[in-house]
């Protein structure tokens, strides 16, 4: 989901809307304004059910970005960074770089979501009652469809399966109780992929009985299968790596460069001498100043080489992804980002002493036994060039049928 519209920031948190967002709007538009508001509530102007139908649309994304934006500040207040939230057609989703803590951690992150989505429903609900009693009718209608359906986001979110916030409740028991967050990811992704085959089934089931609306179900269970997967994979990397630091991968001492080169001096003094494919910078003092990689400097077009220095075109040191030599490498692993070609810094006070590339890990994995996906062992599937850093953990807001 990387075509979003930047809609701004909320709570300093970067939102994005995917254009699928637009599903939603139109499901709720012509559900409410051509259909359910004329059937139950006659008599009104089409524009007044529209504009309806219009407001409605836009209260439930806002509701969704409510609940998006509590697990976001819940988690970077449990020290979890936040690369920031996308709404798209099955809800929203908080990108957390890097894992809880704690079991207590993991559980607030988790409950928070469905807390703001009940306190909505409550809201609305009152909202409701005081627009019952003025009798405007439409405006009624509106407010109660609103606490109807978070009450439904709060209770749908809580269903113990991973991704859902209920799997992240169960991941944080099981792990509470048997003392080892991986294997209390595994049955969560388990209880995840559980749950999206029913949810494929009753799609399929209403599709026959009723109609397109079990289309819905269907991209729901779909999703809800392949995310729950990619996170038992994860587990399972994990528990592979479990032991090893990333002092252990890391590729140490790390040749720098000097960012204040013009993109084409930089790539004959530097690129075609090296081997690598990213390149780690350093400032006048030497310490670590972002990052660039090779696909950063192909993008720069031939006659704009000259004038544009690499600082300006590399990921800036607070974006790319660091760990400490004596982190467990699992840990560090939801850090990765596609940005920095999956690369990750490892400094020691400011000082950058190490890199971790996803052929380290690779290695790490492999020589650790694990046989993930094929037989034959370990199966990451990540290159040099193209590197395809794991899904982070997620908190999707799903949201039912409208
Ligand atoms: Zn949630």
């Amino acid at each position: 989901m990387n075509d979003t519209i930047a809609l701004g920031r909320v709570a300093g948190l970067r939102v994005g809307l995917h254009w699928s967002v637009v599903g939603i709007v139109v499901l709720v538009v012509v559900g409410l304004a051509g259909y359910t508001l004329p059937l139950l509530y006659p008599g009104h102007s089409a524009v007044g059910y529209v504009l309806s139908g219009v407001a409605a649309a836009v209260l439930l994304v806002a509701s969704l970005l409510a609940h998006e934006v509590s697990h976001a500040v819940v988690a970077r207040r449990n020290g979890v960074a936040v690369d920031g939230i996308t709404l798209w057609l099955l809800g929203g989703v908080a990108r957390l770089r890097g894992e809880a803590g704690s079991p207590g951690a993991e559980l607030v992150i988790a409950v928070v979501g469905p807390a703001a989505s009940l306190v909505l429903a409550v809201l609305f609900g009152v909202a409701w009652w005081v627009a019952d009693l003025m009798t405007a009718e439409l405006v009624a209608a509106v407010l109660g469809y609103l606490a109807l359906l978070n009450l439904v986001i709060a209770v749908f979110n809580m269903v113990p399966a991973a991704p859902l916030d209920g799997g992240r409740v169960l991941r944080a028991v099981l792990w509470r109780l048997g003392g080892d967050r991986y294997k209390a990811a595994v049955w969560s992704a388990r209880a995840g992929r559980g749950l999206g085959f029913v949810l494929v089934a009753l799609g399929f089931v209403e599709l026959l009985a009723r109609g397109v609306g079990g289309i819905w179900w269907v991209l729901l269970g779909w999703f809800i299968i392949s995310v729950a997967s990619a996170e038992e994979q994860q587990a399972r990397v994990s528990m592979a790596l479990a032991g090893v630091r990333v002092r252990d991968v890391m590729s140490s001492p790390v040749e720098t460069a000097d960012g204040r080169r013009s993109v084409e001096e930089f790539v004959q003094k530097v690129v075609l001498d090296r081997p690598h494919s990213t390149f780690p910078l350093t400032d006048d003092s030497g310490r670590f100043n972002g990052l660039v990689t090779l696909r950063q400097l192909r993008s720069v077009p031939a006659r704009e080489r000259r004038s544009t220095s690499v600082a300006a075109l590399a990921v800036p040191p607070e974006r790319v992804p660091a760990a400490e030599p004596d982190e467990p490498l699992a840990t560090v692993l939801p850090r990765l980002s596609a940005d920095t070609g999956g690369r990750i810094v490892v400094l020691r006070a400011d000082e950058l002493v190490g890199i971790v590339s996803p052929s380290d890990i690779s290695r790490a994995v492999a020589r650790h036994g694990l046989h993930v996906g094929t037989p034959g062992g370990a199966d990451l599937r990540w290159s040099e060039e193209e590197p395809t850093p794991p899904p982070g953990w997620w908190f999707p807001g799903q949201r039912e049928d409208a």
